[in-house]
Protein backbone atom coordinates (compact mmCIF):
# COMPACT_ATOMS: atom_id res chain seq x y z
CA UNK A 1 0.00 0.00 0.00
CA UNK A 2 1.29 3.50 -0.38
CA UNK A 3 1.75 6.24 1.40
CA UNK A 4 -1.10 8.09 0.37
CA UNK A 5 -3.68 5.05 0.19
CA UNK A 6 -2.54 4.67 3.96
CA UNK A 7 -3.67 8.33 4.81
CA UNK A 8 -6.83 8.40 2.97
CA UNK A 9 -7.52 4.94 4.96
CA UNK A 10 -6.07 6.63 8.26
CA UNK A 11 -8.83 9.71 7.20
CA UNK A 12 -11.71 7.88 6.11
CA UNK A 13 -12.02 5.42 9.12
CA UNK A 14 -9.75 6.59 12.51
CA UNK A 15 -10.89 9.00 14.22
CA UNK A 16 -8.28 11.17 16.20
CA UNK A 17 -8.58 13.00 19.15
CA UNK A 18 -11.31 15.46 19.18
CA UNK A 19 -11.71 15.83 15.41
CA UNK A 20 -14.82 15.62 13.07
CA UNK A 21 -15.10 12.40 10.93
CA UNK A 22 -16.39 14.02 8.14
CA UNK A 23 -13.72 16.82 8.15
CA UNK A 24 -10.73 15.90 10.08
CA UNK A 25 -7.19 18.06 10.67
CA UNK A 26 -4.58 16.66 8.80
CA UNK A 27 -2.39 14.13 10.61
CA UNK A 28 1.36 13.20 9.79
CA UNK A 29 3.01 9.53 9.98
CA UNK A 30 5.81 8.78 12.26
CA UNK A 31 7.48 5.86 11.95
CA UNK A 32 10.46 5.97 14.17
CA UNK A 33 11.64 8.21 16.80
CA UNK A 34 14.67 8.66 18.70
CA UNK A 35 15.56 11.25 21.65
CA UNK A 36 13.97 14.20 20.99
CA UNK A 37 13.63 13.60 17.05
CA UNK A 38 10.35 12.78 15.34
CA UNK A 39 10.71 11.01 11.95
CA UNK A 40 8.01 10.76 9.49
CA UNK A 41 7.52 8.60 6.92
CA UNK A 42 9.17 10.28 4.14
CA UNK A 43 12.15 11.04 5.96
CA UNK A 44 11.97 14.15 7.50
CA UNK A 45 12.90 14.88 10.93
CA UNK A 46 10.95 16.81 13.74
CA UNK A 47 12.41 18.14 16.49
CA UNK A 48 9.67 17.27 19.35
CA UNK A 49 8.02 20.09 21.94
CA UNK A 50 5.58 18.20 23.29
CA UNK A 51 6.98 14.98 25.03
CA UNK A 52 3.90 13.28 23.63
CA UNK A 53 1.57 15.39 25.81
CA UNK A 54 3.75 15.87 28.93
CA UNK A 55 4.63 12.09 28.70
CA UNK A 56 8.38 11.23 27.20
CA UNK A 57 10.16 13.02 29.33
CA UNK A 58 13.75 11.45 28.64
CA UNK A 59 13.17 11.41 24.82
CA UNK A 60 11.96 8.24 22.52
CA UNK A 61 13.52 4.66 21.73
CA UNK A 62 15.41 5.40 25.52
CA UNK A 63 17.46 1.73 25.48
CA UNK A 64 16.87 1.63 29.55
CA UNK A 65 13.16 2.18 29.38
CA UNK A 66 13.40 -0.49 26.10
CA UNK A 67 15.54 -2.90 28.33
CA UNK A 68 13.16 -2.75 30.87
CA UNK A 69 10.00 -3.53 28.51
CA UNK A 70 12.00 -6.32 26.94
CA UNK A 71 13.26 -8.13 29.66
CA UNK A 72 9.34 -8.20 31.27
CA UNK A 73 8.05 -8.88 27.90
CA UNK A 74 9.85 -12.42 27.80
CA UNK A 75 8.66 -13.25 31.08
CA UNK A 76 5.24 -12.27 30.94
CA UNK A 77 3.08 -9.27 29.53
CA UNK A 78 0.21 -9.55 30.79
CA UNK A 79 -1.46 -10.93 33.67
CA UNK A 80 -4.86 -10.38 36.02
CA UNK A 81 -4.38 -8.60 38.82
CA UNK A 82 -7.43 -10.22 41.21
CA UNK A 83 -5.80 -12.87 43.18
CA UNK A 84 -2.01 -12.67 41.22
CA UNK A 85 0.29 -10.49 42.22
CA UNK A 86 4.25 -10.29 40.36
CA UNK A 87 7.23 -8.48 40.91
CA UNK A 88 7.03 -5.68 38.78
CA UNK A 89 3.88 -4.12 40.38
CA UNK A 90 5.68 -4.88 43.82
CA UNK A 91 8.94 -3.10 42.90
CA UNK A 92 7.24 -0.01 41.79
CA UNK A 93 5.04 0.35 44.27
CA UNK A 94 8.23 0.00 46.40
CA UNK A 95 9.49 2.52 44.50
CA UNK A 96 6.46 5.19 44.52
CA UNK A 97 6.48 4.76 48.21
CA UNK A 98 9.98 5.62 48.64
CA UNK A 99 9.21 8.52 46.57
CA UNK A 100 6.27 9.83 47.42
CA UNK A 101 5.59 11.39 51.11
CA UNK A 102 5.15 9.08 53.75
CA UNK A 103 1.80 9.72 54.53
CA UNK A 104 1.01 8.58 50.81
CA UNK A 105 1.22 4.68 51.16
CA UNK A 106 -1.97 3.02 49.30
CA UNK A 107 -1.86 2.57 45.67
CA UNK A 108 -4.35 1.57 43.14
CA UNK A 109 -2.74 0.88 39.59
CA UNK A 110 -4.63 2.05 36.93
CA UNK A 111 -5.10 2.62 32.72
CA UNK A 112 -4.61 5.77 32.70
CA UNK A 113 -5.24 9.31 33.98
CA UNK A 114 -8.81 9.65 33.51
CA UNK A 115 -9.33 6.04 35.40
CA UNK A 116 -7.09 7.75 38.15
CA UNK A 117 -9.28 10.27 38.82
CA UNK A 118 -11.75 8.25 38.30
CA UNK A 119 -10.93 5.79 41.41
CA UNK A 120 -10.12 9.21 43.39
CA UNK A 121 -13.34 10.40 43.20
CA UNK A 122 -14.58 7.04 43.93
CA UNK A 123 -12.40 7.03 46.67
CA UNK A 124 -13.46 10.45 48.34
CA UNK A 125 -17.39 9.38 48.07
CA UNK A 126 -16.73 5.82 49.39
CA UNK A 127 -14.54 7.43 52.31
CA UNK A 128 -17.45 9.71 53.38
CA UNK A 129 -19.85 6.65 53.33
CA UNK A 130 -17.45 4.63 55.29
CA UNK A 131 -17.31 8.04 57.85
CA UNK A 132 -21.63 7.49 57.76
CA UNK A 133 -22.01 10.85 55.51
CA UNK A 134 -23.34 11.32 52.18
CA UNK A 135 -21.22 13.77 50.94
CA UNK A 136 -20.96 13.55 47.19
CA UNK A 137 -19.87 16.57 45.69
CA UNK A 138 -16.37 18.01 44.55
CA UNK A 139 -14.94 21.64 44.21
CA UNK A 140 -12.64 22.32 41.41
CA UNK A 141 -11.00 24.88 39.50
CA UNK A 142 -12.23 26.97 36.22
CA UNK A 143 -10.10 26.22 33.66
CA UNK A 144 -8.87 23.01 34.86
CA UNK A 145 -8.53 19.52 33.41
CA UNK A 146 -8.79 16.17 34.77
CA UNK A 147 -9.66 13.97 31.72
CA UNK A 148 -12.19 12.97 29.34
CA UNK A 149 -14.07 10.03 31.39
CA UNK A 150 -17.67 11.34 32.82
CA UNK A 151 -16.89 11.58 36.39
CA UNK A 152 -13.33 13.69 35.18
CA UNK A 153 -15.65 15.91 32.82
CA UNK A 154 -17.97 16.98 35.76
CA UNK A 155 -14.62 18.72 37.44
CA UNK A 156 -12.75 19.50 34.72
CA UNK A 157 -13.42 23.13 33.47
CA UNK A 158 -17.55 23.79 32.35
CA UNK A 159 -17.00 25.55 29.46
CA UNK A 160 -14.09 23.73 27.84
CA UNK A 161 -15.37 20.57 28.52
CA UNK A 162 -18.63 21.47 27.06
CA UNK A 163 -21.04 20.60 30.18
CA UNK A 164 -23.96 21.45 28.29
CA UNK A 165 -23.49 18.94 25.92
CA UNK A 166 -23.80 16.50 28.78
CA UNK A 167 -26.21 18.40 31.11
CA UNK A 168 -28.82 15.42 31.87
CA UNK A 169 -25.74 13.47 31.98
CA UNK A 170 -23.17 14.85 34.41
CA UNK A 171 -23.14 15.13 37.63
CA UNK A 172 -22.97 18.59 39.01
CA UNK A 173 -20.10 20.15 41.04
CA UNK A 174 -19.01 23.65 42.21
CA UNK A 175 -16.18 25.56 40.18
CA UNK A 176 -13.93 28.21 41.76
CA UNK A 177 -12.42 31.11 39.76
CA UNK A 178 -9.06 30.38 38.40
CA UNK A 179 -6.30 31.93 40.48
CA UNK A 180 -5.00 34.60 38.34
CA UNK A 181 -2.07 35.77 41.00
CA UNK A 182 1.30 34.54 38.78
CA UNK A 183 3.92 32.27 40.13
CA UNK A 184 6.33 34.86 40.20
CA UNK A 185 4.02 37.80 41.07
CA UNK A 186 3.60 38.66 44.57
CA UNK A 187 0.50 36.81 46.20
CA UNK A 188 -2.65 38.81 46.38
CA UNK A 189 -5.08 36.84 49.26
CA UNK A 190 -7.71 38.31 47.26
CA UNK A 191 -7.27 36.12 44.91
CA UNK A 192 -8.63 33.04 47.33
CA UNK A 193 -11.66 35.15 47.92
CA UNK A 194 -13.45 32.99 45.95
CA UNK A 195 -12.23 29.23 46.91
CA UNK A 196 -13.11 30.42 50.78
CA UNK A 197 -16.33 31.90 49.57
CA UNK A 198 -17.33 28.58 48.26
CA UNK A 199 -16.00 25.71 50.25
CA UNK A 200 -17.66 27.33 53.88
CA UNK A 201 -20.68 27.89 51.89
CA UNK A 202 -20.89 24.19 50.51
CA UNK A 203 -18.68 22.73 52.77
CA UNK A 204 -21.54 19.87 54.41
CA UNK A 205 -21.67 18.60 50.68
CA UNK A 206 -17.91 18.22 49.86
CA UNK A 207 -16.52 14.73 49.49
CA UNK A 208 -13.20 16.45 48.00
CA UNK A 209 -11.56 19.24 46.55
CA UNK A 210 -9.63 18.17 43.30
CA UNK A 211 -7.23 20.17 41.30
CA UNK A 212 -3.64 20.38 39.62
CA UNK A 213 -1.21 21.75 41.32
CA UNK A 214 0.34 25.03 40.22
CA UNK A 215 -0.05 24.59 36.62
CA UNK A 216 -3.46 24.34 35.18
CA UNK A 217 -2.65 21.92 31.93
CA UNK A 218 -5.03 21.31 28.83
CA UNK A 219 -7.95 23.83 30.10
CA UNK A 220 -5.48 26.63 29.80
CA UNK A 221 -1.96 26.43 30.60
CA UNK A 222 -2.05 28.75 33.60
CA UNK A 223 0.79 28.81 36.25
CA UNK A 224 -0.68 29.67 39.44
CA UNK A 225 0.90 31.16 42.83
CA UNK A 226 2.01 28.48 45.13
CA UNK A 227 0.55 30.30 48.49
CA UNK A 228 -2.78 29.42 46.75
CA UNK A 229 -2.41 25.94 46.60
CA UNK A 230 -0.55 26.04 50.50
CA UNK A 231 -4.27 27.99 51.69
CA UNK A 232 -6.50 25.18 49.91
CA UNK A 233 -4.85 22.80 51.88
CA UNK A 234 -5.26 25.19 55.49
CA UNK A 235 -8.51 25.49 54.22
CA UNK A 236 -9.36 21.39 53.53
CA UNK A 237 -8.13 20.90 56.53
CA UNK A 238 -10.23 23.34 58.52
CA UNK A 239 -13.31 22.15 57.26
CA UNK A 240 -12.48 18.50 57.23
CA UNK A 241 -12.49 18.03 53.11
CA UNK A 242 -10.44 15.51 51.18
CA UNK A 243 -7.74 17.08 49.01
CA UNK A 244 -7.04 15.18 45.66
CA UNK A 245 -4.18 16.27 43.94
CA UNK A 246 -3.96 15.64 40.32
CA UNK A 247 -0.43 15.74 39.38
CA UNK A 248 -1.23 13.35 35.86
CA UNK A 249 0.81 16.46 33.65
CA UNK A 250 2.84 17.79 36.68
CA UNK A 251 4.06 14.94 37.71
CA UNK A 252 8.03 13.53 37.42
CA UNK A 253 9.93 16.48 37.26
CA UNK A 254 8.06 18.82 34.78
CA UNK A 255 7.83 22.18 36.69
CA UNK A 256 11.50 21.77 38.38
CA UNK A 257 10.45 19.86 41.44
CA UNK A 258 9.43 16.00 41.39
CA UNK A 259 5.69 16.87 42.33
CA UNK A 260 4.16 20.41 41.36
CA UNK A 261 2.87 20.02 44.76
CA UNK A 262 6.26 20.64 46.36
CA UNK A 263 6.41 24.31 45.64
CA UNK A 264 3.92 24.82 48.28
CA UNK A 265 5.27 22.16 50.36
CA UNK A 266 2.27 20.22 50.99
CA UNK A 267 0.52 16.72 51.05
CA UNK A 268 -2.53 15.88 49.23
CA UNK A 269 -5.24 13.22 50.64
CA UNK A 270 -5.20 11.74 47.25
CA UNK A 271 -2.76 12.12 44.35
CA UNK A 272 -3.47 11.36 40.56
CA UNK A 273 0.03 10.61 38.49
CA UNK A 274 -0.20 8.96 35.54
CA UNK A 275 1.27 10.38 32.14
CA UNK A 276 4.95 10.61 32.42
CA UNK A 277 5.25 7.53 34.97
CA UNK A 278 6.36 5.09 32.30
CA UNK A 279 8.46 7.94 30.55
CA UNK A 280 6.17 7.72 27.76
CA UNK A 281 5.84 4.45 27.00
CA UNK A 282 2.91 2.90 27.54
CA UNK A 283 -0.13 3.55 29.46
CA UNK A 284 0.11 3.20 33.40
CA UNK A 285 -1.65 5.66 35.94
CA UNK A 286 -1.77 5.32 39.61
CA UNK A 287 -4.29 6.41 42.56
CA UNK A 288 -2.59 6.65 46.03
CA UNK A 289 -4.02 7.92 48.64
CA UNK A 290 -3.33 7.42 52.78
CA UNK A 291 -3.75 4.53 55.10
CA UNK A 292 -6.39 6.34 57.43
CA UNK A 293 -8.45 6.76 54.14
CA UNK A 294 -7.89 3.20 52.47
CA UNK A 295 -9.12 1.64 56.18
CA UNK A 296 -11.74 3.86 56.47
CA UNK A 297 -13.45 2.72 52.98
CA UNK A 298 -12.41 -0.80 53.51
CA UNK A 299 -14.71 -0.48 56.91
CA UNK A 300 -17.55 1.07 55.06
CA UNK A 301 -20.46 -1.02 54.25
CA UNK A 302 -18.97 -2.28 50.98
CA UNK A 303 -15.72 -3.16 52.76
CA UNK A 304 -13.57 -2.29 49.62
CA UNK A 305 -12.71 -0.02 46.74
CA UNK A 306 -15.36 -0.26 43.83
CA UNK A 307 -12.87 -0.58 41.03
CA UNK A 308 -10.81 -3.12 39.35
CA UNK A 309 -9.75 -2.72 35.54
CA UNK A 310 -8.81 -5.46 33.25
CA UNK A 311 -5.10 -4.51 32.41
CA UNK A 312 -4.42 -2.82 36.47
CA UNK A 313 -1.39 -3.13 37.01
CA UNK A 314 0.05 -4.81 33.69
CA UNK A 315 3.69 -5.98 34.15
CA UNK A 316 5.50 -4.38 30.88
CA UNK A 317 3.91 -0.71 31.93
CA UNK A 318 4.94 -1.37 35.69
CA UNK A 319 8.39 -2.51 34.72
CA UNK A 320 8.79 0.62 32.40
CA UNK A 321 7.32 2.83 35.37
CA UNK A 322 10.12 1.19 37.90
CA UNK A 323 12.42 2.24 35.18
CA UNK A 324 11.41 5.76 34.39
CA UNK A 325 11.99 6.33 38.44
CA UNK A 326 15.16 4.64 38.42
CA UNK A 327 16.39 7.20 35.73
CA UNK A 328 15.03 10.34 36.86
CA UNK A 329 16.65 9.26 40.78
CA UNK A 330 19.99 9.61 38.60
CA UNK A 331 19.36 13.31 39.15
CA UNK A 332 19.98 14.88 35.53
CA UNK A 333 17.01 16.12 35.28
CA UNK A 334 17.26 18.58 37.91
CA UNK A 335 19.89 20.41 35.55
CA UNK A 336 18.03 19.45 32.21
CA UNK A 337 14.50 21.26 33.39
CA UNK A 338 16.36 24.18 35.00
CA UNK A 339 18.85 24.47 31.62
CA UNK A 340 15.29 24.57 29.69
CA UNK A 341 13.72 26.98 32.19
CA UNK A 342 16.48 29.44 31.86
CA UNK A 343 16.76 29.35 28.28
CA UNK A 344 12.81 29.68 28.17
CA UNK A 345 13.22 32.68 30.16
CA UNK A 346 16.11 33.88 27.71
CA UNK A 347 14.33 33.65 24.43
CA UNK A 348 10.90 32.91 24.92
CA UNK A 349 9.70 35.36 27.77
CA UNK A 350 10.55 38.46 25.53
CA UNK A 351 7.89 37.48 23.34
CA UNK A 352 5.77 39.13 25.73
CA UNK A 353 6.14 42.65 23.82
CA UNK A 354 4.72 41.61 20.58
CA UNK A 355 1.50 42.91 19.70
CA UNK A 356 -0.29 39.53 19.23
CA UNK A 357 0.65 37.95 22.57
CA UNK A 358 -1.53 38.17 25.67
CA UNK A 359 0.96 36.63 27.96
CA UNK A 360 4.16 34.28 28.03
CA UNK A 361 4.19 31.87 30.96
CA UNK A 362 7.22 29.85 32.02
CA UNK A 363 7.55 27.28 34.98
CA UNK A 364 10.53 24.19 34.83
CA UNK A 365 10.59 22.78 31.40
CA UNK A 366 6.92 24.15 29.93
CA UNK A 367 6.74 27.03 28.08
CA UNK A 368 3.80 29.15 26.90
CA UNK A 369 2.56 31.35 24.74
CA UNK A 370 -1.15 32.95 24.74
CA UNK A 371 -2.22 34.60 21.86
CA UNK A 372 -5.19 37.59 21.52
CA UNK A 373 -6.50 35.59 18.86
CA UNK A 374 -7.63 31.71 18.69
CA UNK A 375 -4.59 29.64 16.20
CA UNK A 376 -5.35 28.06 12.73
CA UNK A 377 -4.10 24.87 13.93
CA UNK A 378 -4.28 23.03 10.94
CA UNK A 379 -1.74 26.03 9.03
CA UNK A 380 0.32 26.92 11.92
CA UNK A 381 1.30 22.91 12.52
CA UNK A 382 1.72 22.42 8.95
CA UNK A 383 4.50 25.88 9.21
CA UNK A 384 6.04 24.04 12.15
CA UNK A 385 6.51 20.43 10.18
CA UNK A 386 7.84 23.01 7.40
CA UNK A 387 10.64 24.52 9.99
CA UNK A 388 11.12 20.70 11.56
CA UNK A 389 9.37 21.15 14.69
CA UNK A 390 6.46 19.45 16.46
CA UNK A 391 4.56 21.49 18.24
CA UNK A 392 0.65 21.41 18.82
CA UNK A 393 -1.09 24.26 19.87
CA UNK A 394 -4.62 24.89 20.99
CA UNK A 395 -7.24 27.50 21.13
CA UNK A 396 -5.17 30.49 21.25
CA UNK A 397 -2.36 28.92 23.52
CA UNK A 398 0.99 27.49 21.70
CA UNK A 399 3.41 25.82 24.61
CA UNK A 400 6.71 23.69 24.73
CA UNK A 401 6.66 20.79 27.43
CA UNK A 402 9.66 19.37 25.00
CA UNK A 403 11.49 15.95 26.98
CA UNK A 404 13.86 16.78 29.21
CA UNK A 405 17.14 15.66 27.47
CA UNK A 406 16.55 18.42 24.60
CA UNK A 407 19.80 20.29 23.73
CA UNK A 408 20.10 24.00 23.50
CA UNK A 409 20.10 24.19 19.60
CA UNK A 410 17.05 22.00 19.22
CA UNK A 411 15.24 24.28 21.81
CA UNK A 412 16.62 27.23 19.68
CA UNK A 413 14.99 25.56 16.67
CA UNK A 414 11.30 25.28 18.55
CA UNK A 415 11.49 28.78 19.61
CA UNK A 416 12.68 30.49 16.82
CA UNK A 417 9.49 28.46 14.32
CA UNK A 418 7.12 30.06 16.96
CA UNK A 419 8.73 33.25 16.86
CA UNK A 420 8.49 32.78 12.84
CA UNK A 421 5.21 31.81 13.18
CA UNK A 422 3.64 34.58 15.66
CA UNK A 423 4.45 36.79 12.14
CA UNK A 424 2.05 35.58 9.65
CA UNK A 425 -1.57 36.33 9.95
CA UNK A 426 -2.77 33.83 8.35
CA UNK A 427 -1.91 31.61 11.47
CA UNK A 428 -4.82 33.19 13.34
CA UNK A 429 -8.39 33.26 13.00
C1 LIG B 1 -3.95 14.20 30.65
C2 LIG B 1 -4.53 14.48 31.97
C3 LIG B 1 -5.53 13.66 32.52
C4 LIG B 1 -6.12 12.50 31.78
O1 LIG B 1 -5.19 11.49 31.52
P1 LIG B 1 -5.47 10.44 30.33
O2 LIG B 1 -4.34 9.48 30.45
O3 LIG B 1 -5.47 11.23 29.06
O4 LIG B 1 -6.78 9.82 30.59
C5 LIG B 1 -6.01 13.97 33.78
N1 LIG B 1 -5.54 15.04 34.47
C6 LIG B 1 -4.57 15.83 33.98
C7 LIG B 1 -4.06 16.97 34.80
C8 LIG B 1 -4.04 15.59 32.71
O5 LIG B 1 -3.11 16.41 32.21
Amino acid sequence: MSIKNDMQFDRKHIWHPYTSMINPLFCYQIIAAENCTLILQDGRQLIDGMSSWWSAIHGYNHPRLNKAITEQISKISHIMFGGITHPPAISLCRKLIEILPTSLECIFLCDSGSVSVEVSMKMAIQYWLGCNKNRQKFLSLKYGYHGDTFAAMSVCDPNNSMHKLWKKYLPENYFVESPKCGFYDSWDIKDFDNFAYLIERYKNELAAVILEPIVQGAGGMRIYNPCYLKLVREYCDYYEILLIIDEIATGFGRTGKLFAMQHSNIEPDILCIGKSLTGGTITLAATITTREIANTISSGSVECLMHGPTFMGNPLACAAALENINILQSGQWIKQVKNIESQLFDKLLPLRILKQVVDVRILGAIGVIETYKILNIEKIQQFFVKHGVWIRPFNNLIYLTPPYIIQNDELDKLINAIILSLECPCHFI
